[in-house]
């Protein structure tokens, strides 16, 4: 597939090679982007703020309303190339494109609600007969990096509400899945200015690096890992920078919680896309009077699902991203084994598939716990108590969501209020994400927060304007 810049698609030839993670096969080529390529991009959006800031609010929301209804029209043959270039299970793939559709929907809702107000300047000294209202204008250029696990709705909670806003992007998403952001941006074009989508694929240290450092760009938003999030924060100056970056979610077990729905949750939200998401379960905290069973019936329910061809509608669990991924989980486990944990059921790796893994006696201090595993591994930890739990799911780094089941509203809310997280789930696992909530972590899982009308909020700036009325 071809890039999109300045309303062109442009091939290179120079190429990078996508492949099927589920069998190695190579699915297509995109052009090999460097950063004379970003330049041009980032050239090109901002020649095109001014046509977008031409475009009423009313048009730019119907706009919005039809490109959602073509996603909607051609959600199986999205569907199908998320699944192709990152492996994920069909039916996740195609709840992927539900949700891309919704968020444009509430990003084409929310782009006639961007409102200002008037300002009591006669509060102030000096003030009296004086009127001050605020406008809520568009940054600019956004830059939007994204990672391989959502290629789609990642890049639809950028481009979206900086289109709502009024603001031109360019998008660089994952050379590893790049096809489905390159779909996106056909539909895309038909819609807007050129210029005011541009899709650039190349590698982050170049096409990524110069939306970073280009002094036209007025706004990063990024989503990945911690280690490149934290480089981006450092580089981009006076950017506006939201983050979105890695999670290691806790889950609480405690002693009263009904367990049907606390093991539902933990094989949800441990194997959703082979653990290769943000929000997935990375951390079973569960008391010790249930921690037997607990992990029996986990165990059993774990051992039930069904690892294979993405493209079939029985498969539950794909492969990782590529193999070096599956080399990085396979290698966690065997020192977490080394380190005293005992494993329930899992631990094989076959290429790039990772069996899913259950591993219990885990201690908070193993790495497995520590960092974030990007695999489909259930390390249970056994804690006394709520006050224990909440210790052991504050004791990393990360803060994006936390779950807790437990059916005592003093132990639930307790652990709301003090559990270091963007969001905390009350009997329902961390992996819960709706496209209008406010999300993003805490300490290093980020900065900023996404859901569109948050996203749409953070593209704008507020111009003040004041009017002498005399007297
Ligand atoms: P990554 O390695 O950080 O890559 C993410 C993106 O950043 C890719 O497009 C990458 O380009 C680009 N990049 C790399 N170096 C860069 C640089 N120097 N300057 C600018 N851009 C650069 O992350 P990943 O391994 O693909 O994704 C997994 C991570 O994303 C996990 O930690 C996961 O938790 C996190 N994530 C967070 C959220 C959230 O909403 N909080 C959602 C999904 C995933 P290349 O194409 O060259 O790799």
């Amino acid at each position: 597939m071809d890039m999109l810049i300045n309303g062109n698609f442009i091939d290179l030839d120079e190429k990078i090679s996508v492949f099927n993670p589920a069998n190695n096969e190579l699915i297509d080529t995109v052009p090999f982007a460097t950063r004379k390529d970003a330049k041009d991009a980032i050239n090109a959006a901002n020649a095109a703020k001014k046509s977008l800031e031409n475009i009423s609010s009313r048009k730019i929301s119907e706009a919005l309303y039809e490109v959602s209804q073509e996603l909607s029209r051609e959600l199986d043959d999205f569907a199908r190339i998320i699944s192709l270039e990152s492996g994920k299970p069909i039916n996740a793939a195609r709840d992927e494109v539900k949700r891309s559709v919704e968020t444009i929907k509430l990003a084409a809702e929310e782009s006639k609600r961007i409102y200002g107000e008037t300002v009591p300047l006669d509060a102030g000294i000096g003030g009296k007969g004086f009127i001050g209202f605020t406008l809520k204008i568009p940054l600019g250029v956004v830059g939007a990096i994204i990672p391989f696990n959502y290629p789609l709705n990642l890049g639809v909670h950028k481009i979206a509400p900086a289109l709502a806003a009024k603001n031109s992007v360019v998008l660089k998403p994952s050379i590893q899945a790049p096809l489905a952001a390159l779909k996106l941006a056909e539909v895309m074009n038909q819609y807007f200015p050129p210029g005011a989508i541009n899709v650039v694929t190349g590698k982050g240290s170049q096409v990524g690096d110069e939306l970073v450092v280009n002094e036209l760009v007025n706004k990063i938003s990024f989503t990945g890992s911690v280690e490149t999030g934290t480089m981006i924060s450092q580089k981009a100056a006076m950017k506006k920078v939201t983050l979105e970056l890695g999670g290691n979610d806790p889950l609480i077990v405690l002693d009263d919680a009904n367990l049907d729905e606390a093991v539902l949750g933990a094989v949800r939200g441990s194997y959703l896309n082979a653990g290769q998401v943000c929000i997935a379960v990375k951390r079973l905290i569960v008391d010790q009077n249930v921690a037997d069973e607990f992990a029996e019936r986990l165990t059993r329910e774990t051992n039930k699902l069904n690892m294979g061809n993405p493209l079939s509608p029985k498969t539950d669990v794909g492969p990782l991203i590529d193999e070096e991924a599956a080399l990085l989980v396979e290698k966690t486990v065997n020192d977490a084994l080394k380190q005293g944990a005992e494993l329930l059921c899992g631990g094989q790796r076959d290429g790039n598939f990772y069996t899913p893994t259950v591993l219990d006696k885990v201690t908070p201090d193993m790495d497995v716990v520590q960092n974030e595993t990007f695999g489909p591994i259930s390390p249970i930890i056994r804690v006394n108590g709520i006050k224990e739990a909440i210790m052991v799911a504050n004791g990393t780094r990360y803060g994006l969501q936390a779950s807790i089941f437990t059916e005592n509203i003093r132990h639930a809310l307790k652990a709301a209020r003090e559990i270091e997280a963007g969001s905390v789930m009350i009997n329902k696992q961390s992996t819960y994400r709706t496209d209008n909530m406010p999300f993003g972590g805490f300490k290093m899982s980020g900065m900023g927060k996404e859901g569109i009308k948050y996203a749409v909020e953070d593209m704008t700036r507020t111009k003040l304007i004041v009017l002498n009325a005399g007297n």
